[in-house]
């Protein structure tokens, strides 16, 4: 038995892990970064040993899923953009105020590591995952190995450029990847597409919704065969493919996930954007393709994939 801890910004979640990877039990309770590093620490080892309780057997380690980059070890995380860690010995705090051994690991990489442990990718030794959301994320596998890199911080999919010399982007380059293919560019092109077509159905229902424009309301236009949105979400899944292709062609992996809220639009969304793929990549005849598919653990990959990094 594992535990795994999601760590984030807002909240923090504990989970009680098998060693299938299904969730027995599991706590959250508030990060309140503001503060300080050592209270995080607290808070996440009396939420360990809360979920340690229901354990039927003894726990073998503890894994947690942080924002930011995380030393090639495992034990300090070097930074973290919304967390008060720099070059913060997390495992080895943490392992003092719960007594379970602790490894740490990015938080993209743990919900890769998830869906290779327990979802969608279970089995695969060459997998990538793609996780669109406010921003795009996602970690590499190569030949069963996480991809972290020299310094820990490798697999920043979402900053790859996209469009040189194209729209800037909030790490301060132009044109990477999320700017066109996160669901943040998806609402902003609904938002354009609204503003240019005041008969559709897109525009009238972003109108009578209280907090505007949202995936949602796209996705039912879409649905509902709207030309408007039908055109953006045409033009998004171009976007979505067009870098995904670059990573299949470079990484070759035998399985690409995409993750994120969207994916749960399953094969609506990945279908398209699988076709779009086909039609970019380099691909020898006769040979099998890289798969192309939903992530399946949604929200959970992460807290799974937090407990994956305990080693047996
Ligand atoms: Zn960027």
């Amino acid at each position: 038995m594992r535990i795994g801890i999601d760590l984030g910004g807002t909240t923090v979640t504990a989970a009680l892990v098998s060693e299938e990877g299904k969730i027995l039990a599991r706590r959250e309770t508030l990060t309140r970064a503001q503060n300080g590093a050592d209270s995080i620490v607290d808070t996440m080892a009396s939420l360990a040993l809360e979920v340690a309780k229901d354990s039927p057997e003894p726990i073998t380690g503890l894994g947690v899923g942080t924002p930011g980059a995380v030393d090639v070890t495992g034990r300090i995380v070097v930074t973290s953009p919304n967390l008060p860690f720099r070059m913060y010995p997390l495992a080895g705090r943490l392992e003092e105020a719960c007594g379970m051994p602790v490894t740490l690991g990015n938080d993209a990489n743990c919900a890769l590591l998830g869906e290779v442990f327990a979802g969608a990718a279970k089995g695969c030794r060459d997998v990538i995952l793609v996780t669109l959301g406010t921003g795009i994320g996602g970690g590499i596998m190569v030949d069963g190995k996480l991809l972290v890199g020299f310094n820990g911080a490798a697999g920043e999919i979402g900053h790859m450029t996209m469009v040189y010399g194209g729209i800037p982007c909030n790490c301060g380059r132009k044109g990477c990847y999320e700017v066109y293919a996160s669901t943040t560019a998806l609402v902003r092109m609904a938002e354009e597409a609204a503003a240019e077509h005041p008969e559709s159905l897109l525009r009238r229902s972003a109108d009578s919704a209280d907090s505007g424009m949202n995936g949602r309301i796209l996705f039912s236009a879409a649905h509902a065969g709207d030309a408007a949105a039908l055109d953006v979400l045409a033009r998004y899944e171009d976007a979505v493919a067009e870098g995904a292709s670059s990573l299949v062609n470079i990484f070759e992996p035998e399985l690409l996930l995409f993750g994120g809220g969207i994916s749960a639009q399953g094969e609506y969304l990945i279908a398209p954007i699988r076709d779009k793929i086909y039609q970019r990549i380099y691909a020898a005849d006769g040979l099998p393709r890289t798969r192309i598919e939903a992530a399946t653990l949604g929200g959970d990959a992460g807290i799974v994939g937090a407990a994956a990094l305990v080693k047996p």
